[in-house]
C-alpha cells in the first residue's frame, strides 16, 4: 500500500439510511449531491436502490449522468439546481428531473421540455435557491394544474432544534402548499429529527446517511488508512516538520504516513487528533504537509505499517471540530488520491 486507503462501508451506510427512514412515515430519499458527499455517487445509489430508495437528490444535471446509470431507468433522480441554460439534453437523455427555482427555469423547462416532469423549490427563508413566495402566489395556479412530482424547500437552521427559524418556514411552506396536490418535502437530516411535523411526504437526508452530525446515532461509514513510509528516532529538543512547532521533550519513535492536507486532512487540524493502531491512539505531532503526517508511535510495541485516522473511535465530526469546520466539509474534501473500496 503506497498511497492511503479510503473504505466506505456501504452496509452501515445502508442502516444510517434505514434508521432515519425508521423515523418518519413517510417516504424517505437519499441526496447523492457532490459525488455522494465525496464517497462515490455510484456505488452509493447502487447500494441504496437496493435497499429499496426511489428518490435521489442531486446538485447539478451533471451529477445525474452516473445516479441513473447506477440505479436504473425507474427510480426519480431530482436536479436542485432545477432547469439552467444548456441543460435540457441531460435532463432529457438521462430522465432526470428539474426543481424549479424561479418563474424564468419555469418558462425555460416548459418550452424546451414541455412533457417532461418537473418539481418546484420554494424559498420559505433561506434566501438561496427555491421561487419567492409572490412569484409562486402569481405561477401556482398554471404550475399546479401540470402535476409537478414534488414541492419542495429547505431549512435553514434544522441542526439547532431550538432556533426559532424552523417553526416559521413550517409555517410559512404551510402557508405556500397547503391544498396543494403535489407531494411536499423540507426535511433533510436535520428536518427528519425535528419531529413528524416537519416530514410531510418524502424527506431527504444527506450527512446522517453518511455518518455525520446532527445524526447523533449515525454509524461510521468511512475509515481511512494512512501508510508509513518511513519511521525514524528523534532526539529530545529536536523538532519536528515545518516550522518546528513540536519539539521532543522525550526519546520519540516518528512516523511519516502518506497522506496530507491535499487528501482533506486539513492542515488546521489542531491538538487533539491521533492516528490508531487498532484501538490504540497515536497523536498526530508538527504540521500537516500537503502530503505528509508525522505521528509519535513511541508508546507502541513495535513501529506500524499504516495508521488509521478515521475509524468508529475517531469520526468526520472529530476532524471537523479539530479543523474548525464541519463533517460535510471533512466528507467532500477527502479527494481523488485516495485508493477506494467498499464494504457491501
Ligand atoms: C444537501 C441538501 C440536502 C441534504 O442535507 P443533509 O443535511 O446532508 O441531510 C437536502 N436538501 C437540500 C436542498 C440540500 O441542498
Amino acid at each position: 500500500m503506497s498511497t492511503a486507503r479510503l473504505t466506505i462501508n456501504l452496509y452501515t451506510l445502508a442502516s444510517n439510511w434505514q434508521a432515519l427512514d425508521a423515523k418518519t412515515s413517510c417516504e424517505t430519499g437519499a441526496v447523492v449531491k457532490a459525488d455522494a458527499y465525496g464517497l462515490g455517487a455510484g456505488p452509493v445509489s447502487a447500494a441504496l436502490a437496493e435497499e429499496g430508495v426511489r428518490n435521489f437528490f442531486v446538485a447539478a444535471a451533471e451529477e445525474g449522468a452516473a445516479v441513473r446509470e447506477a440505479v436504473g431507468p425507474d427510480a426519480t433522480i431530482s436536479v436542485f439546481s432545477g432547469h439552467m441554460e444548456g441543460d435540457s439534453d441531460l435532463l432529457r437523455q438521462h430522465n432526470l428531473t428539474p426543481l424549479l427555482n424561479s418563474s424564468e427555469q419555469f418558462r425555460r423547462h416548459r418550452q424546451a421540455l414541455p412533457e417532461h416532469a418537473f418539481g418546484i423549490q420554494l424559498d420559505t427563508g433561506m434566501n438561496r435557491l427555491g421561487i419567492e413566495p409572490a412569484d409562486w402566489a402569481a405561477l401556482r395556479t398554471e404550475i399546479e394544474p401540470l402535476n409537478p412530482s414534488l414541492v419542495m424547500s429547505h431549512l435553514a437552521c434544522a441542526d439547532e432544534p431550538d432556533n426559532p427559524m424552523n417553526r416559521h418556514q413550517l409555517r410559512v411552506f404551510r402557508e405556500l402548499t397547503d391544498g396543494s396536490a403535489a407531494p411536499r418535502s423540507l426535511a433533510a437530516t436535520g428536518g427528519i429529527l425535528l419531529g413528524s411535523d416537519y416530514h410531510f411526504d418524502l424527506c431527504r437526508p444527506g450527512i446522517g446517511m453518511y455518518g455525520g452530525q446532527p445524526f447523533a446515532h449515525a454509524k461510521p461509514v468511512v475509515t481511512v488508512d494512512l501508510p508509513v513510509i518511513q519511521v525514524r528516532e528523534v532526539e529530545p529538543g529536536e523538532s519536528v516538520g515545518y516550522g518546528n512547532s513540536w519539539v521532543a521533550r522525550r526519546k520519540s519513535r516518528i512516523a511519516t504516513v502518506a497522506a496530507g492536507y491535499a487528501d482533506g486532512l486539513h492542515r488546521a487540524i489542531g491538538g487533539g487528533i491521533d492516528a490508531f493502531v487498532a484501538d490504540r491512539p497515536c497523536p498526530i505531532v508538527g504540521r500537516i504537509s500537503m502530503d505528509l503526517i508525522t505521528i509519535d508511535v513511541t508508546d507502541l510495541p513495535e513501529d506500524p505499517e499504516r495508521l488509521r485516522i478515521l475509524n468508529g473511535h475517531q469520526t468526520v465530526d472529530d476532524l471537523a471540530e479539530a479543523a474548525g469546520t464541519i463533517g460535510y466539509e471533512i466528507l467532500t474534501s477527502l479527494g481523488a488520491r485516495y485508493s477506494r473500496g467498499y464494504i457491501e
